[in-house]
């Protein structure tokens, strides 16, 4: 085992970075910074990030591409239960509410988390710094 003081090698560096991440991540917090909350209310975002004052949406319709996630989320999500209730014979009925109450009651959590996935997501694939980073250098 390694002792704290030695240097982390690249690859455990890496490890650390993407383990910071995925808990900011499911914290729902900025992509850049990784400590400022996100939403403020179960719908509402926060324009810039409290902590770094990073602009949550890029550019105008940045969040469209967020629908294909809480899209496929949703269908992740729904399908068990649909297929679940296909088996036990249930009515016509009682299938839709079921499916409409679960996909009523999981909107928020899908809604957020889609945002939140694109967030990062675009952060790894197109790195932006922080406000107060780029008046450092
Ligand atoms: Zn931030």
């Amino acid at each position: 085992m390694r002792a704290n003081r030695q240097k982390a090698t690249p690859g455990e560096r890496a490890i650390l970075t993407g383990m910071k991440r995925l808990w900011a991540l499911i914290r729902q917090r900025c992509p850049v910074c990784l400590q400022g909350q996100v939403f403020l209310s179960l719908f509402g975002m926060h324009t810039h990030c409290p902590v770094c004052g990073v602009k949550y949406e890029r550019e105008t319709g940045y969040f469209l591409n967020s629908m294909f996630i809480g899209y496929t989320a949703g269908f992740l999500v729904l399908t068990p239960t649909a297929v679940l209730l296909y088996f036990l014979d249930v009515s016509i009925p009682v299938f839709s509410i079921v499916i409409i109450l679960e996909a009523l009651i999981l909107t928020p959590l899908i809604f957020r988390y889609a945002r939140i996935i694109w967030m990062h997501a675009d952060q790894m694939l197109d790195p932006r710094r922080s406000e107060k980073q780029k008046g450092i250098s």
